[in-house]
């Protein structure tokens, strides 16, 4: 069969556009694809985004990446999960594991017997039955061994790494399979008369770059599916209030720990990613409750290491591109929406709309049904992420702030409102297919922000008290058993996986 779309231009170089390039010269390659990529180092990237969730190492198999490679390469750490500081209440931490908690019992979830094991008075921690959770409290880590047969399932794990390293990575592999990369900056974007598809885009230097598809990777900006095509914006400030964020690497100091942090603040929230050769920290937050200056301040006074650069600010509205396909034209990335990285779903979010975007490639034409299909499953993706964001700010005791008492009063999404609802009634917690968040995710965040159903489900019933207590006591004790066997995370790093040390550049 004739094939008419051959050419595809990626616009911007930052993980999007490398994540989508290196995709393509892997996937395509051989079948007579011409691939560019076009960057302006004046312009920049965004240059954060270096906490992943556990999908990743989905993406990084299909492109054959090896991970000790990788984890050289890009100074990166493991991650067990995020531990949630004073976001409940001030002096309260809960962890939000990666993995799952305990195993199915009488076909349901491990959640409903030890939400039983509760209301009769037992005082063992939910995070006892999850590997990841108690890995993480020790500062231990170990890859599953392929041979290990625990039932537990494999500790869940995923990645934090240098966001400008990462993208060097990918860049060298793309490049080595055919893509072909340009320095300039777009300042012009030439649509077709007929149908008002984009047809090219002018350099500052007068070069002209024509394509079957673009991919509109150029960051919030939105070069392409915004600032060309208008395909629209959905902002969701009314249930994520958070518009701006101050980002200052610092010098690492101590252990690594092998989860993210994120620590609940007076107007927001300060992340803080530990890597091999730095530490990444930011302050999200509200800009009608504190401002730039005063945020910077606040995050130096905040840092567990010397400050490497000085803070830099960045601006953003929460929501999604109202279609991230348009005409010939995909958005990923920055480009397409933005969420904030509570739970670190960016780049996450690129992952799934590139995995989407091949499945459903174009061959001759752009057909509308595809390009509807391919919105409404990004769009499913965005929300569900969104709810589960709002309930970190929703489920809080916290009043001692304008901004917490702020988020108290948040409506809830009607999708999020019914699977509280039901959680609240219940216990039950039930996803769609294609969920990012699994049921042990939503359970850990209900309880750990303190979301308590007045119920479980009957089959937790089903074992006397004494077969409950004796599985609960294996399953925890397969979990001990399990982690004492890790080395600590710095050993775990120096042993398989050190990076040469470099120099992180300082301001
Ligand atoms: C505060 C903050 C924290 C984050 N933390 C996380 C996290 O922990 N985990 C996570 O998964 N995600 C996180 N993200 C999101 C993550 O940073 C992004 O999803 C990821 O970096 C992808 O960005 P991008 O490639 O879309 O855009 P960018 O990095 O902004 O890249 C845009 C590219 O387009 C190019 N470009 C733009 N205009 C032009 C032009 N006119 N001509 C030529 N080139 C052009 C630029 O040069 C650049 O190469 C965070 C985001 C923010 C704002």
């Amino acid at each position: 069969m004739q094939r008419n779309l051959k050419s595809i231009l990626i616009v911007g170089g930052g993980t999007a556009g490398w994540m989508a390039a290196a995709s393509c010269g892997k996937l395509l390659e051989g079948a007579g694809y011409k691939v560019e990529l076009v960057e302006s180092d004046e312009i920049g990237t965004v240059g954060v985004g270096e906490a992943t969730i556990p999908p990743i190492q989905d993406f990084n198999r299909t492109l054959q990446i090896d991970e000790v490679e990788f984890m050289r390469a890009t100074q990166a750490s493991f991650k067990l999960g995020i531990e949630f500081v004073d976001w409940t209440r001030l002096n309260h931490s809960y962890i939000h594991p990666f993995g799952m908690y305990g195993v199915q019992m009488q076909g349901i979830y491990f959640h409903h017997f030890w939400l039983r094991h509760r209301a009769q008075g037992g005082t063992s921690s939910h995070d006892a039955f999850n590997s990841s959770a108690v890995a993480a409290r020790a500062g231990r880590f170990a890859r599953s061994i392929s041979n290990e047969r625990s039932p537990l399932g494999p500790l869940g794990y995923a990645y934090h790494f240098d966001a400008g390293l990462y993208a060097a990575f990918l860049r060298k592999m793309a490049e080595s399979r055919g893509v072909t990369r340009h320095e300039g900056k777009v300042v012009d974007v030439k649509l077709r008369g007929e149908d008002g598809y984009i047809e090219s885009i002018t350099l500052s230097d007068g070069r002209v770059l024509a394509a079957d598809l673009f991919i509109d990777c150029s960051g919030f900006r939105g070069l392409l599916i915004e600032q060309t095509l208008h395909a629209g914006y959905e902002d969701w400030s009314e249930w994520l209030p958070c518009n701006r964020a101050m980002a200052v690497p610092c010098d690492r100091v101590a252990a690594t720990t092998p989860y993210t942090r994120s620590t609940a603040r007076e107007a927001g929230w300060q992340w803080r990613i530990p890597l091999q050769h730095r530490t990444g920290n930011g302050y999200v937050y509200c800009n009608e409750f504190l401002d730039d200056d005063e945020a910077a301040t606040l995050l130096l006074g905040r840092l567990d290491g010397t400050p490497r650069a000085t803070p830099r600010p960045l601006r953003f509205i929460a929501g999604r591109r109202r279609e991230c396909w348009k005409k010939n034209c995909v958005a990923l990335g920055l480009a397409s929406g933005f969420l904030e990285p509570l739970e670190s779903t960016s780049i996450h979010l690129i992952q799934t709309a590139l995995a989407k975007l091949l499945f459903l490639f174009p061959g001759n034409c752009f057909d509308q049904a595809t390009i509807d299909k391919f919105n409404s499953l990004v769009c499913s993706e965005y929300e569900e992420i969104r709810d589960f964001l709002v309930l970190h700010y929703k489920a809080t005791e916290r009043t001692d702030t304008a901004f917490w008492r702020h988020c108290q009063a948040i409506k809830l999404p009607d999708t999020l409102e019914q699977r509280w609802e039901m959680y609240r009634q219940s216990g039950n917690i039930l996803n769609s297919l294609g969920d990012l968040f699994k049921e042990s995710s939503w359970f850990a965040v209900f309880t750990g922000q303190g979301v308590n159903p007045s119920s479980y489900h009957p089959f937790a019933d089903i074992p006397s008290d004494e077969e409950l207590k004796r599985r609960l006591e294996i399953i925890g004790g397969d979990v001990i058993k399990r982690v004492n066997g890790f080395p600590t995370h710095d050993d775990y790093i120096r042993d398989h996986c050190a990076a040469p040390p470099i120099a992180a550049p300082r301001d």
